[in-house]
Order: C-alpha cells, then structure tokens, then sequence
C-alpha cells in the first residue's frame, strides 16, 4: 500500500506537515503534483506564476529525488487523478496543504468526500499560514476587519510550532507511478518572453531559505526605514516563495526569533519584518471570511462608484507610459521581473483609481497576470485597500501625488533611472516632474516629450478633483 502526498502551494520538503505526517507511517509515498488550472475559477494561473511555477516544480522534483523520492506530474480534474491514482495503486490515503481561495475549498471539500466515499482517507493540514483564519475572532466573534488588533491577537504569547525537519528517505513504492513530463503541464509560454524574468530569481525551497538568510544580518535592523525606498533593496523579496509555498510562515518566524534571540531580543525592524508578515495573513483571514472579496468591494457601497471604462488610459498604464515617472518606472519593474516594490504597488494602484478612475478590479487582473507573487489574498487586500473599498483601507478622499511620492521615496530618482531609461540623464530636481523642466535642459538630456517619454496623461489637480466629485457620488449610498 502506499501515501499520496498531493502537492499543491506547498513546494518545499522542510517544515511541511502533511508530508511528515505522511512519512510516519511508515508506507511508501507517492508525491503528485496536478496541474488544472481551471480549477481556480476566474484566477487560473497567470502568466508569470506560471513560469515560476515551472522552475518551482524542477527545484521540487530535484529535492524529492534527493531523498529517494519522484515527484509525479498529472494533468485533468483533480479529483479524477486521484481517483484513479488510489485505484491503480491500492493508496488508502491522500494528504494535502489546506488552500483557503474560495475556489479551491469548494473543490477539496468535494475531493475529500470524493475519497471517503472510496474508502480513502483525506487528511489536510495547515501548512503556509501561522494561525488558521477560523482561530482568529474578534472580542464578538466575528472576524477582524482591522490589521492593528489582528496583530496584536495574533501575536501576543505567540509561539508557533517548532520547525519540522526535511525527511531524511521518501519510501518509494515497488512499481513506478505513472505521470507524464513536467514540460507537458505546457506552463512555459511558447514564445519564449520568460528568460529575461526568471534571471531575476532563483527558485525552490533551498533558495527561499537563503533569500530569508539574506535578510537575516545586520539588514534586517534597518528593515523599518528601508522598506519604503523602492532604490534600495531592502525588503525580502520571499513573496514568491511565500505564495508557492516554498518557505512557510512558521519556518520566518521561528528564524527570525532565533536570531533576535541571540542579538537580546527582537530589534525594531525584525518586529516591523514580522509584521509585514502578518499582513499577508491578514490577507487569508479576509479572503476566508469574505470570499466574494476577489471581485467585489467589501465595503458595498462602493460597488456604486462611477468607474470610468478607458482602454486608452489602461493601457498606457500597463505599458508604463502614463508620463509620472515613479508609476511608469514601477509598472516596467513589473513587466520586466515579476514583482514591484510594495510602495510603488501602492502609488500605482492609486494613480489607476484615484487619476485614471479605473476599476480596481483591473488592475488586480493585470497584476494577477504579470507578477510572480500573484495571491489572491494579498493582492485582493492590496487593491481594495488602494481603492478605499477594502478592510483597513486608505481612504478614497486621501490621494497620492505621484510626483511627492517619488520625491520622497526616490528623492535622487535612482529608481526611476533605472526602469526609465529615456529619463537617465534628467537631473533629481526635475526627474519625477519633466515636464516642469527647462526646455534647453530637456534638450540636454535628450528628453522629447510627446516623443521619446509621454506627457502626462491626466493632469494631477483635475484628476484629483475628478476622484473626488466621483466619491462625492456616494454620499448617502
Ligand atoms: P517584505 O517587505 O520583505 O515582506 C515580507 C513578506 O510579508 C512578503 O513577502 C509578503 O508575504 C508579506 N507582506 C509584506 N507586505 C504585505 C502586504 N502589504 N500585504 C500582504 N502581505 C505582505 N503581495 C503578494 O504576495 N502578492 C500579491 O499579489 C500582492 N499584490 C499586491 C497588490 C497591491 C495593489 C499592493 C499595494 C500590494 C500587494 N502585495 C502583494 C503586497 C506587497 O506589496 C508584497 O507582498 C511585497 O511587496 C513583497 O515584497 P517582499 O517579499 O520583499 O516584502
């Protein structure tokens, strides 16, 4: 008889429950990777998760192999595979990762029925968050809206479990289990645009514990003024990881811990570290509780804001050519590598809603498809927060500049230099604002408006005045 272990957003070997549980028994383990993406509803797999899925998936088969093991690649229905992988093979048990995107428990509540109705036990664990959604509830029962208390909830007298160590030896059952090539799952795009993006990263569980050791020196004290400047690199950049499961919370954590330990206690940009990392649970425990979220505004009335439809404007600000150069400079870090720094994420999803008056909703699918880091939790919490429709959002009336923004998070313009190359040779004084430049300097720097980088395509005083005419319209909803 054998285990499967059905590998899902958990790719990793280290600290992984369902694994270890799955090990202790003491049969031989067949671990399966299934790829249907239509499982996932309206959030299928975008495309740059798509290729970090991909490297991901190599770097866990080389991990598997390395203790004995071979990962099995399916594609179709999952509960179809499994079905028929517990009949061609006698497995009398399946253990999985919870997943907590709406689409996914719909479907694995179904699969666990699906087995126990064949005599297969299932048996899910909690594998990439600190705390379940459903443990968390406020002094009235229901769930938090508001980060601050959540942290606090979550984090006092907090002690995760300990970290649970890689198998030494994956038992391998006596006839090999038949799957097909990873390159058959087809998530590699046909034209090949994906090189120069995953040359920005290195993927799988062994690189996720470095990146996290990475910050885990002298860098994390500074982690608090840092985070904020989009020049510098700062922040962990474990996100992708994170979402694919291939470091998890409770490994951060007790890291973390460990090395504040042995510097007297958690200096103040650990703890800001920490809290950063609560946010994305903040995320989980929303989109569990709240699972229309996704595509609709959790404060309702909001679903009545006047959004404009102009495929011209989105465009332009997907392409990066919306002429304020932080946004243009952040939508090109996206385009190039698959993720964006978390501040520039902020002003980028302000300027779609607040100056263009786009929906939010679609910025959240263009960010779906592009970054690496694409989750549904954070990055529903991201852009509700940034439309003023979310919990513990920024308010509608508060609305970014994106020129101050860049002046005072890029103040030398080093960020957007590099993402904007037609503006390399503008000096500080001027980068975040050409068009405020004199025309001979212009000249200089070889910067044609209109030209070879775009005027701005809204003004910002009556894009603002538009926001909030268009917020105006809710008074009384
Ligand atoms: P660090 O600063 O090193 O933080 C450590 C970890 O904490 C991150 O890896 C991440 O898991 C978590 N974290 C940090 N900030 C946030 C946050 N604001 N919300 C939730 N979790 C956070 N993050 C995603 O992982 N996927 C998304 O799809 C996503 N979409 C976003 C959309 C918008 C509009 C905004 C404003 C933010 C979004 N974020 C998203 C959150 C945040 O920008 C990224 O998590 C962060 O930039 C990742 O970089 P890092 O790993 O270096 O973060």
């Amino acid at each position: 008889m054998a285990t499967i272990v059905w590998f899902r957003k958990d790719l990793r070997i280290e600290d992984h429950p369902a694994l270890t549980e799955a090990v202790s028994i003491g049969e031989p383990i067949i671990p399966l990777y299934i790829h249907e993406p239509e499982e996932e509803g309206e959030w299928s797999i975008g495309g740059a998760s798509r290729v970090w899925l991909h490297h991901s998936l190599t770097s866990l088969q080389e991990r598997i192999r390395s203790i004995g093991g071979e990962l099995v690649f399916q594609r179709g229905s999952s509960e179809q595979c499994l079905l028929d992988l517990v009949r061609s093979t006698g497995a009398k048990r399946v253990f999985w990762s919870r997943c907590y995107e709406p689409a996914l428990i719909k479907r694995d509540a179904g699969i666990k029925s699906a087995l126990q109705e064949a005599g297969v036990e299932a048996v899910s664990s909690n594998g990439s968050l600190l705390r379940e959604p459903w443990e968390m509830k406020t002094k009235t029962g229901g769930p938090y809206q508001v980060y601050t208390p959540f942290w606090r909830a979550l984090s006092k007298e907090f002690s995760p479990r300990k970290i649970l160590s890689a198998p030494k030896a994956l038992p391998a059952p006596s006839k090999s289990v038949r799957g097909v090539p990873l390159e058959a799952l087809g998530l590699l795009p046909k034209i090949r645009w994906d090189q120069e993006l995953i040359g920005y990263w290195k993927t799988g569980d062994v690189a996720a514990l470095s990146q996290l050791n990475r910050i885990l020196s002298p860098k994390i004290g500074d982690y608090k003024d840092q985070r904020d400047l989009p020049a510098v690199d700062g922040t962990s950049k474990l996100s992708p990881h994170l979402h694919f499961g291939e470091i998890s919370p409770t490994q951060i954590w007790n890291l973390v811990s460990e090395f504040a330990e042995k510097r007297g206690g958690l200096s103040v940009g650990a703890e800001h570290f920490l809290k950063e990392v609560v946010w994305r649970e903040f995320g989980y425990h929303l989109i569990f509780h709240f699972p229309t979220t996704p595509l609709e505004p959790l404060r309702t009335k909001y679903a009545k804001f006047p959004w404009r439809e102009n495929p011209e404007h989105l465009r332009a600000w997907q392409r990066g050519q919306t002429g304020y150069p932080i946004v243009d400079a952040g939508m090109r870090q996206l385009y190039a590598t698959g993720w964006m720094h978390n501040r520039v994420r902020m002003v980028v999803a302000s300027f779609l809603v607040k100056h263009l008056l786009l929906p939010w909703q679609e910025g959240a699918k263009w960010f779906w498809d592009t970054l690496v880091d694409a989750d549904l939790a954070s990055n529903t919490l991201g852009w509700q927060w940034a439309a003023g429709c979310g919990a513990d959002a920024a308010p509608y009336f508060r609305i970014f500049n994106p020129v101050t923004q860049g002046e005072k998070f890029d103040s030398k313009g080093e960020y957007v230099r590099r993402w904007v190359p037609e503006l390399k040779r503008v000096p500080a004084e001027f980068i975040h604002q050409p068009w405020a430049a004199p025309s001979m300097l212009l000249l200089e720097a070889g910067v044609t408006l209109g030209e070879n980088y775009p005027r701005p395509i809204v003004d910002h005083k009556e894009a603002r005045e538009a926001a909030l005419d268009a917020l105006a319209t809710l008074k009384g909803v």
